[in-house]
């Protein structure tokens, strides 16, 4: 037969992150170098899961190859180990793109994560398991046909680049992929049968296409002399003699005779069909790890199934951390995978769980969807909003059951309140019992969180609200002025610390019938006091009123209003937002993100209000020069520093930092009687402004 030309080869260098991740994978010593069965498997499942639903639609996608399987090829001669998959196939451009020269977003992270000491087991989860095959592997060959093109040869020894070649005379897939681990001298411990069982066991376990070993077989046979040419011819295996001696005396031998076969190694059957009371815990773990490539186990697990008009049955896990890519925008999280009877049909189905459960992992496998269902269809389908409601809700009861130990719900609260929060802001229909999952800090809570829950049960008598603060840190707000009037009541203030929160409450606006009040918001009432203080109270408001007038005609536009304070004990004043205008909190976080739209966002922020406080010595001395002169030139000085500081003291930040510096330096050099010169009274003071500027950097370095 005339030898058919092979293609041309093209050779391509691997993309410099990848070639990086491949040295480290070559060069560092793991131990756990196991898990690279479990990634090229883990490969051929998704390829497979690929084909079948193609198939689902146009059944003529599976011609080029009917079966749908896994198949292992040990060969101790050539010490290579093949994976054989049915799968999707891959096209030239995939080979190109997918093993080589496109970077993920994980290879970085990945990366990272290992020289922070990582186990080289999390690859799958960063998107680069593929390349887990250099960890036994000194060259690797993997052969693909995609039904959309020819079949090709992709090879490399890593060392930077890799080839692709058409394929004209190997062997024809069909459709699939091959792969060829050339193994490592010291790595062949992967061609023996016992160590590939126990690792599929081990890892792949769940997988639900057959996964075949290539086994080899022995079987002794008996054979009189004159049989033995006959068997000879039959058998393909190779036959060896033993026990000549005693079998001639019979005149019969015994044969040891060698063949292959495939041998079914993984059960299949999918475990969310076994009844949850006979499922081991480590049986949960195992299909866990095998769902999600995840190294580590579940944190909490809830199997139910649905039943009556609508029937379905599901598997929700939740990780012990969260992705490393769990915000990330530009990916649309979503871990459910939906089967239709036991059929996988998709996973990333988006209208099967909301964007803020995303996290959860599982399977559904629904009765009652049609097995062609298109991603069209899915989005108006009934069935599917039912589902998505059960699988809400249970989620939900699972996160409450974590809730049940301090300890796992501190992890789960960790990685995923921002989910929660999300969910607030997001779900109205669940707000109230994702608002009991909730937990702060507080001005009583010391070093542990609070619930909703308790903090009402903490409240005082006569208590109406349940009050919180918001702010960029704890620390932040643990001091803030606002706090001051609700602290000597006994009032307890949850801290909300989160940028999310301001969104999140934003939304919630009470919890069981009780309104939530931020203390840091105009309307902040705590009438609670007798007739007698009332009146007193608004004796010394009248009072002050002027005061008031005076301030916002020196503050203009920057305070929509000044008033006379409830809420501040010790300081002179504070700045607070309308009831629906942004908090200091939101305006950071705005300004941050950066996405507000400018127009919007002076219309936001420019509702504050300043409080202040009538009990206060400053205001009262205020109180006084105002009423001798208006135009005292010291009560504008003072005045602006006060609003600046209180800028600061709420939680704002200020427009022109060198304004107030330079106002603070002219009240220390008076404080300290040092004359100032002509001009100085004067904002437009630059010369003094640079010098004073100067001494403030000097002072910061001996800091
Ligand atoms: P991931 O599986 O997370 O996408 P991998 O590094 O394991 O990352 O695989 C990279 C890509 O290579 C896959 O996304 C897939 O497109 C392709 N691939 C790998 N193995 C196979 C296979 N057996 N059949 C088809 N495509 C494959
Ligand atoms: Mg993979």
């Amino acid at each position: 037969m005339a030898e058919v030309e092979m293609g041309e080869t093209e050779t391509f260098a691997f993309q410099a992150e990848i070639n990086q991740l491949l040295s480290l994978i070559i060069n560092t010593f793991y131990s756990n170098k196991e898990i690279f069965l479990r990634e090229i498997i883990s490969n051929s499942s998704d390829a497979l899961d690929k084909i079948r639903f193609e198939s689902l639609t146009d059944k003529s996608k599976l011609d080029g190859q009917p079966e749908l399987f896994i198949r292992l090829v040990p060969d101790k001669v050539n010490k290579t180990l093949t994976i054989i998959d049915s799968g999707v196939g891959m096209t030239k451009a995939d080979l190109v793109n997918n093993l080589g020269t496109i970077a993920r977003s994980g290879t970085k992270e990945f990366m990272e994560a290992l020289q922070a000491g990582a186990d080289v087991s999390m690859i799958g989860q960063f998107g680069v398991g593929f390349y887990s095959a250099y960890l036994v592997a000194e060259k690797v060959i993997v052969t693909s046909k995609h039904n959309d093109d020819e079949q090709y040869i992709w090879e490399s020894q890593a060392g930077g680049s890799f080839t692709v070649t058409l394929d004209t005379n190997g062997e024809k897939l069909g459709r699939g992929t091959k792969i060829v681990l050339h193994l490592k001298e010291d790595q062949l411990e992967y061609l023996e049968e016992r160590r590939l069982k126990d690792l599929v066991k081990k890892h792949s376990e769940f997988i639900s296409y057959p996964i075949y070993l290539w086994c080899e077989k022995t079987t002794e046979k008996e054979v009189s002399d004159d049989e033995d040419e006959e068997t000879k011819k039959e058998e393909e295996g190779d036959v060896e003699e033993v026990d000549e001696e005693k079998e001639t005396k019979s005149k019969k031998k015994k044969v040891k005779e060698v063949s292959y076969e495939w041998q079914l190694i993984n059960k299949q059957k999918p475990i969310w069909l076994r009844k949850p009371e006979e499922i081991t815990k480590d049986e949960y773990a195992s299909f866990y790890k095998s769902l999600t490539n995840d190294w580590e186990e579940h944190l909490a697990v809830k199997h139910f199934s649905v039943e009556g008009q609508l029937e379905f049955k599901a598997i929700l896990f939740v990780p012990k951390r969260a992705p490393f890519d769990l915000f990330d925008t530009r990916k649309k999280m979503n871990n459910i995978k939906l089967y239709v009877r036991r059929v996988f049909i998709m996973d990333n189905c988006e209208e099967l769980i909301p964007e803020y459960l995303g996290f959860v992992k599982g399977v559904v496998d629904s009765d009652d969807l049609p097995l062609n269902i298109s991603r069209e269809m899915l989005q108006q389908n009934k069935i599917l909003k039912v589902i998505r409601k059960n699988l809400v809700k249970k989620c939900i009861e699972m996160f409450t059951e974590i809730a049940e130990n301090k300890e796992d719900y501190g992890k789960f609260y960790e990685s995923f309140s921002k989910n929660l929060k999300l969910g607030i802001h997001e779900d109205s229909q669940n707000r109230n019992k994702i608002a009991d999952l909730l937990r702060y800090h507080s001005t009583k809570s010391g070093d542990e969180v609070t619930s909703l829950k308790d903090y009402v049960t903490r409240m005082k008598e006569g208590q109406k609200d349940i009050y919180y603060i918001t702010g960029e840190s704890k620390k932040a707000v643990e001091n803030s002025p606002f706090l001051e009037r609700l602290k000597k009541k006994g009032y307890e203030v949850l801290f909300m610390v989160d940028a999310i929160d301001e969104y999140a409450i934003g939304q919630l606006k009470e919890y069981d019938g009780k309104k939530l009040v931020s203390a840091t918001k105009e309307g902040l009432t705590l009438d609670d006091e007798t007739e007698e203080e009332k009146k007193k109270k608004e004796e010394k408001k009248k009072s002050f009123e002027n005061l008031c007038k005076t301030i916002k005609d020196i503050l203009g536009d920057k305070v929509e209003k000044v008033v006379v304070s409830d809420r501040i004990v010790d300081s002179p004043c504070c700045l607070v937002t309308g009831e629906y205008g942004w908090t200091a909190n939101m305006e950071r976080i705005m300004k941050a993100q950066a996405l507000r739209d400018s127009s919007m966002g002076s219309y936001m922020s420019s509702k504050k209000t300043m409080e202040i406080n009538p009990d206060n010595g400053i205001m009262e001395e205020l109180r006084k020069r105002a009423e001798v002169d208006k135009s005292d030139k010291s009560i504008k000085d003072l005045v602006l520093l006060l609003f600046e500081t209180s800028l600061l003291n709420s939680g704002f930040s200020l427009e022109d930092p060198n304004t107030f510096a330079t106002r603070i330096h002219r009240m220390l050099k008076l404080g300290l009687s040092i004359d100032e010169d002509e001009a100085g009274g004067e904002e437009s003071d630059m010369p003094a402004l640079e010098e004073d500027a100067n001494e403030e950097s000097k002072m910061e370095e001996v800091d």
